[in-house]
C-alpha cells in the first residue's frame, strides 16, 4: 500500500481525476496527500477531499505565488485549518530559482510554520536553492515536516534528516547523475515517496500519474540495492509513522 505524499489532483489537464484515482488504487496507491498552491485552488482541493475519502488536503501559498496572494491569505488559511481538521499545511517554502524576493517568501513561510504549529499539522516545504534560509528556520519547523521533491546533496539531506524532518522523493531524484550515492547516504526511515503529479513527468509533455509510484519505488530500491519488498516495507512504516504521529 502506497501513499502518494505529494500530488496536485486539481491540476490534471489531460486526465480524468476519477480514472487517475482508480488506476492508482489498482496499482496499490491508496492514499494521496494533495497540496494546493494558492487560495485560488483551495476550494478545488476541498472538493477533491469531499469526493475521494483517500485524499488528505493541504492548504498553502506556493513560493511561486507569494506576490499575488491576497492580503488576508493567512486569515483564510487559519479558517480552512479550523474547518478541516485533517488538513495539512502546504505547500509553502522558498524558491530562489524562480522567485528572487527572498524576504517576502521567508515572511510568508513563517506564517505557514506558525499555523502548522498552532494546529499541530504536518508541513509541506518546497525549497529550491534556499539551503541557508531553510537551515535558519530548522528550529521553528514542526517535527512532521516534509521537504518535498528533494534533489539536494547527500550532506543537505542528512542535515534535514538530523533535525527529524522527512524527505519526499519523486522521479526528479533519478535524473541526478549521483542519485545512487545520495540515496545510499540518506536515513531510509525518514523518506516518503511522491509523484508530484501531474508534474515531474517521466516523458516530456506527459502528465505523471500516481499509478507510477510503485515504479518509482522499484527504481529507488534498485539504486539502493535493496529487494523491492524490503524497501516497500520501509516506506510503509515511514508512511504510518509520519501520518500517525
Ligand atoms: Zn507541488
Amino acid at each position: 500500500m502506497f501513499v502518494d505524499s505529494h500530488i496536485h489532483l486539481q491540476d490534471y489537464r489531460t486526465q480524468d481525476v476519477k480514472n487517475v484515482v482508480t488506476n492508482a488504487a489498482q496499482n496499490g496507491v491508496t492514499h494521496f496527500i494533495n497540496p494546493s498552491a494558492h487560495p485560488h485552488d483551495w476550494t478545488a482541493v476541498v472538493e477533491l477531499m469531499q469526493t475521494y475519502p483517500q485524499v488528505t488536503p493541504a492548504f498553502g501559498v506556493h513560493p511561486w505565488h507569494t506576490v499575488d496572494a491576497p492580503q488576508d491569505w493567512a486569515k483564510i488559511l487559519e479558517q480552512y485549518l479550523q474547518q478541516y481538521p485533517t488538513a495539512w499545511v502546504g505547500e509553502c517554502g522558498i524558491d530562489k530559482l524562480k522567485n528572487p524576493n527572498t524576504e517576502l517568501q521567508v515572511a510568508i513561510l513563517r506564517k505557514h510554520i506558525a499555523l502548522a504549529q498552532k494546529y499541530n499539522r504536518p508541513l509541506i516545504i518546497h525549497a529550491v536553492k534556499a539551503d541557508n534560509e531553510m537551515a535558519a528556520l530548522f528550529s521553528e519547523l514542526p517535527t512532521r515536516t516534509i521537504f518535498h521533491s528533494f534533489t539536494g546533496s547527500a550532506q543537505w539531506g542528512g542535515q534535514i534528516q538530523k533535525h527529524g524532518f522527512y524527505l519526499g522523493l519523486n522521479f526528479s531524484i533519478l535524473r541526478k547523475k549521483n542519485a545512487a550515492e545520495i540515496l545510499r547516504a540518506l536515513n531510509l526511515s525518514q523518506i516518503l515517496l511522491e509523484t508530484d503529479g501531474p508534474y515531474q513527468n517521466l516523458e516530456r509533455g506527459i502528465e505523471t500519474l500516481p499509478q507510477n509510484l510503485p515504479l518509482l519505488a522499484q527504481k529507488i530500491a534498485e539504486l539502493l540495492q535493496l529487494p523491492f519488498a524490503e524497501f516497500t516495507q520501509i516506506i510503509n512504516n515511514n508512511q504510518r509513522t509520519f501520518m500517525e504521529e
